[in-house]
């Protein structure tokens, strides 16, 4: 199948309330031209709710969707042009692969070669060569996936819309099938946007991930700066481990427990801010070692859980609080030779801050 010109996508003030719920709250996102965005949040978020919008399937109460420069809030879904795969969009059991697959082309009445060609690259791009005659109940769930992806990808879309696609197949599966997904995203280079629950399947899979909770949007960045640099506590705790200490601000110091921190960057309000720790950005310190430029905890380790190719140390700090580390079990690593009890210092280097707000429930 040959590339497209994805089309950019331009939401503004989408609103959609059921009775008082607000499942949508003045959402406002560009979406770039062949991007692939991911939508993220825990369930009843609003993800759905704003795919469906972009489908057609839902009305939003208020706000503008534009795909390039047409506005298509008013549009019934088969006037968008959008190739859809959804976790429910079932195919049909009466039909063969082929002909599951031609459908959306017989719609669009095209002509019976033309669909044949069609099918046969739509089956080749999928990786189903030679199972157009099968059965839908032949098939094995990642094949069955890789039909409604076919379907939905046939007639060339500019704008392809997912809903937890791969959320019915095993974690191996599914690991393979977001790779795949990735790669024919590229190939075909229609805008993406996908919905997941799945923090690790959405930093996997997109240039950039919009973070929803209570039907507003949280933040959009992508997975390395959502990852780094959350907007508030919400998207902290969402995306990867991590612990959070209150900090204090004097003038533009900031203090944890008495001690000043050596922090990257200042956040943009000094009201309830947090020191994010991820787990894995601590560091054991060893005799002799500079900590120019680092900040240096005196802890006592109260706990090892040992994970195979990692282990978590659980330290706690001098106010009572216990954080965790995620170091690597390699053989000759300082941390081999702790045991609980121990009173050891931590280090986090200063370009491993984050101050976070408290909030974004
Ligand atoms: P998600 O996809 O993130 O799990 P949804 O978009 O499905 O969330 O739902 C957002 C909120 O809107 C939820 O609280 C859900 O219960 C509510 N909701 C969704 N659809 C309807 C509907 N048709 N009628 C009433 N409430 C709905």
């Amino acid at each position: 199948m040959s590339k497209v010109n994805g089309l950019p996508i331009s939401i503004s003030g989408i609103t959609k309330c059921y009775g008082n719920l607000y499942a949508l709250d003045h959402i406002d996102l560009e979406i770039k031209q062949g991007e692939f965005l991911t939508l993220l949040g825990p369930s009843g978020s609003g993800k759905t709710t704003l795919l469906m919008a972009l489908a057609g399937f839902t009305r939003p109460d208020h706000g503008s969707i534009k795909f390039g420069n047409e506005e298509v809030v008013l549009k019934a879904p088969h006037q968008r042009g959008v190739g859809m795969m959804f976790q429910n969009y079932a195919l049909f059991p009466h039909m063969n692969v082929a002909q599951n697959i031609g459908y959306p082309l017989r719609l669009r009445k095209i002509n019976k070669p033309e669909i044949a060609e069609r099918v046969n690259q739509a089956l080749e791009t999928v990786q189903l060569t030679g199972f157009g005659d099968r059965r839908v109940n032949q098939l094995s769930g990642g094949q069955r996936q890789r039909v409604a992806l076919a379907r939905a990808i046939v007639f060339g879309p500019r704008i392809l819309l997912m809903d937890e696609p791969l959320s019915a197949l095993d974690k191996n599966l599914r690991e393979k099938m977001q790779i795949e997904l990735r790669h024919l995203h590229e190939k075909l280079g229609m805008t993406t946007v996908y919905v997941t629950h799945d923090q690790r399947e959405a930093l996997t899979m997109s240039d950039r991930i919009v973070v929803i909770n209570n039907g507003k949007l949280m933040q959009c960045a992508t997975p390395r700066d959502l990852y780094d640099y959350p907007a508030n506590k919400f998207v902290a705790e969402f995306i990867g481990e991590s612990a959070f200490l209150k900090v204090v601000h004097q003038g533009d110091d900031i203090y944890f427990n008495g001690q000043k921190l050596l922090v990257e960057a200042q956040p943009e309000s000094q009201q309830d801010s947090l020191l994010m720790i991820r787990p894995e950005r601590l560091m054991v310190m060893v005799d002799g070692q500079n900590a120019e430029n680092a900040n240096i905890f005196n802890v006592t380790v109260s706990e090892i859980v040992y994970q195979g190719e990692t282990k978590i140390i659980y330290v706690l700090l001098n106010n009572g609080e216990t954080i965790s580390m995620r170091l690597s079990t390699r053989s000759g690593q300082p941390q081999n030779n702790i045991n609980v009890g121990d009173q050891i210092k931590l280090v986090l280097h200063k370009s491993d801050t984050t101050i976070v707000e408290d909030g974004g429930y």
